[in-house]
């Protein structure tokens, strides 16, 4: 998804006020210089909003990149005027931020009794906004996975799936039932971000006899069988969207063989030079193309693929692919 949200002005003049007032209180335990200046930057942000320049780039004009905006208010550059200093701490920021996320990943294969999984990820950018995530039980019987796309991108939709990724371990330590899981996800996830900011998530957790999966508006699941192939359509709302949200979950019958797949849009929406779209259709005849070489070679030839596809093009959003392979 690719819809970045800024706050409209007249929510942004209080933000902007309020951080005058906190820095007017703060004044006796700063220097007067570093206090003036950080001052005059207010001022000089709440200027911009009265005389209609506000999130406009002072050098070219331009648009300030949203979520840069959205994380810092009074910024006055976009990313491609910002002096070498400043630059060099953006940088670093992202390397820091890329560090952070790589850690909250799975590792690449996480087994259980009669389970295999393999995932493979690959952010548009330096951080990304895919949130996936696979965790074995504490008797290692079954296995939890998600996978899910936050709304917007860059540093702010990074931060929100470093967030649900935390909100998702927490809860897992708890054993409830996939309903409850996914009910208590969605309500902290709403209580915590903003109001413009969602996730579709497709989560499950391994049975005995296959897998119940509950599709938060994401993306629709594949189902590779030995002799068909199925598309799992998406039933509830995105989390994050309405507090109350209930999940529903079905439960999908799987034999020893079968694979259940998750990716997200950055996979089917990838455009050739000709702007074709890469779609479910080529994604499940890819799958079908490595299903007997097992999760790992499905995973990657799918990835694999839908770079090739994309060509020497720019890759504009983030790609994941998760499978869960029930063992023969
Ligand atoms: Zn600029």
């Amino acid at each position: 998804m690719s819809e970045v949200s800024v706050s409209p002005i007249h929510e942004l003049r209080p933000r902007i006020i309020e951080k005058r007032e906190r820095l007017e209180a703060a004044a006796r335990s700063v220097s007067a210089e570093y206090l003036n200046g950080l001052l005059a930057e207010v001022d000089a942000a709440l200027l911009r909003i009265d005389d209609g320049s506000y999130g406009t780039c002072e050098a070219c004009h331009g648009a300030i990149e949203a979520d840069r905006l959205a994380q810092n208010p009074l910024e006055r550059f976009c990313l491609d005027h910002l002096n070498a200093e400043q630059r060099r701490a953006h940088e670093q920021d992202l390397e820091l931020a890329t560090q952070i996320q790589t850690r909250l990943l799975p590792a690449r294969e996480i087994a259980a009794e009669g389970w295999r999984t393999h995932y493979r990820y690959q952010p548009a950018g330096m951080v990304g906004g895919d949130y996936c995530d696979i965790v074995a039980s504490a008797d290692e019987r079954s296995l939890f996975f998600a996978l899910g796309d936050i709304a917007g991108k860059g540093v702010a939709a990074s931060l929100l799936m470093t967030h649900l990724t935390a909100i998702f371990r927490s809860l897992l330590s708890l054993d409830l039932p996939l309903p409850e899981l996914m009910g208590r996800a969605n309500r902290l996830f709403c209580e915590s971000t903003p109001d413009t900011h969602y996730a579709t998530l497709a989560a499950g957790r391994t049975t005995e006899t296959g897998v119940d999966l509950c599709n938060a508006g994401h993306c629709r699941p594949v189902v590779l069988r030995c002799d068909r192939t199925e598309m799992v359509d998406s039933g509830g709302l995105p989390l994050g969207l309405f507090c109350g949200g209930q999940y529903a979950i079905r439960h999908i019958a799987l034999d020893r063989g079968d694979s259940l797949v998750l990716y997200s849009d950055g996979i089917t929406e990838a455009q050739d030079a000709e702007g074709n779209e890469y779609a479910e259709q080529r994604l499940i005849a890819v799958l079908q193309a490595h299903a007997e070489q097992g999760a790992a070679a499905m995973a990657g030839g799918v990835l694999g693929d839908a770079v090739r596809f994309r060509g020497s093009g720019p890759q504009q959003d983030d790609m994941t692919v998760l499978v869960v392979t029930r063992q023969e």
